[in-house]
């Protein structure tokens, strides 16, 4: 399969355009705005309190003052790739530790204790003993007690896909980490990671199996965000056209502390994040925007009402973490505050906290 998203050729015109003080001016009267508009959005030169205005009141628009939480469960931290950006990384020498049903099963039990009822389920890329039938079993035993389980595991096959989709799994998570290719060759660095286009191509092998919700995204830090926002921007428009069925959202991570030593190369300030979500609400206003705990409390409450959707809360990111288990983490969490916590926060900031929108 070749995929929709053809690097440095579809996307050439898009990245090599310099945006003209009309191209901007333009911008404010307009009142639907699409990819070609976003090399304009994504340039400094825009008032970010205008974009922040607009991406606000397009989310209203379309989702009310709702927002949809859920949270991670990592089954495994056992990886066979080198990546340089992971705590979870091949070369890392510490204990690896991969769940069995009923660890899983005391996870699952203090989540739903918590109130949520959408779980993430994630794993390192360890294919041959994380492999899907052990996804599979999990997403199974998590459908017993959750409505709604996503997964974020390494790229699958379609019929594996399938038989994920067949458990009882409605969401699929596969970031990119970067649509650079130099960049990605550089920072993936053994195993079988380094294919980019297999990770490219996971993804419609996903829609094609029948996921429901595709979740999209680049990896901040690796390279320029706006180069990564084009690319990813151009992305989600090929899916979008090729599989109308499917529900599309993206999610701007930003790297993190983790295990071993890591400098971001190309930081993404608090100001670069607004003015890449606002600029996806405008161009792609029905996609929901994931915000996860990698970032801190105060900038998660600011970003509310800015055109996010979805949040992660109280998250661990190591296996057993939710039950106490001292495994290694994938990255660190910035934001830390109880479930409770969060939710009387979006009360008070008159959201309604949602745990399930299906069941
Ligand atoms: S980013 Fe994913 S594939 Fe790479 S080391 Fe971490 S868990 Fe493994």
């Amino acid at each position: 399969m070749t995929s929709v998203f053809q690097a440095h050729t579809d996307v050439a015109p898009l990245l090599s355009t310099t945006p003209t003080h009309a191209d901007l001016a333009a911008l404010y009267s307009a009142t639907h705005w699409s990819l070609y508009d976003m090399p304009a959005l994504l340039d400094s030169r825009v008032d970010i309190e205008w974009l922040a205005h607009m991406s606000h009141t397009r989310t209203i628009q379309r989702f009310g003052h709702t927002m949809q939480l859920f949270a991670p469960v990592y089954l495994s931290n056992l990886c066979y790739n080198q990546c340089t950006y992971c705590g979870f990384s091949m070369e890392h020498e510490y204990p690896r530790k991969t769940l069995s049903m009923a660890e899983f099963q005391l996870e699952l039990g203090i989540l739903h204790r918590h109130g949520f009822r959408h779980v993430l389920l994630l794993t390192g890329e360890a294919p041959g003993s994380v492999d899907a039938d052990y996804i599979a079993e999990a997403i199974h035993v998590a459908k017993k007690t959750f409505d709604s389980v996503g997964v974020e595991v390494q790229p699958l096959s379609q019929p594996d896909y399938e038989m994920l989709i067949q458990a009882g799994a409605d969401s699929l998570t596969l970031y990119q980490e970067t649509y650079h290719k130099q960049t990605y060759l550089k920072h993936h660095l053994r195993g079988k990671k380094r294919r980019q286009d297999w990770r490219l191509t996971a993804v419609e092998s996903g829609a094609t199996a029948g996921f429901y919700r595709i979740n999209l995204g680049a990896l901040l830090g690796l390279y320029d965000w706006r180069y990564e926002a084009l690319c990813l921007g151009y992305h989600l428009t090929q899916l979008q056209q090729r599989y109308q069925a499917v529900q599309f959202g993206v999610s701007f991570p930003r790297i993190q502390g983790m295990f071993g030593e890591y400098t971001v190369e190309y930081p993404v300030s608090d100001s670069d994040l607004v003015r890449l979500i606002a600029t996806f609400r405008l161009v792609f206003p029905d996609i929901s925007i994931t915000l996860s705990t990698r970032e801190p409390a105060q900038l998660r409450d600011h970003l509310i009402p800015l055109g996010i959707t979805t949040m992660s809360a109280a998250s661990k990111t190591n296996p057993g973490g939710y039950s106490g288990h001292d495994t290694e983490t994938q990255f660190d969490i910035s934001d830390e505050r109880s479930v409770q916590c969060i939710d009387a926060v979006l009360r008070d900031n008159g959201y309604c906290p949602v745990y399930t929108d299906w069941s």
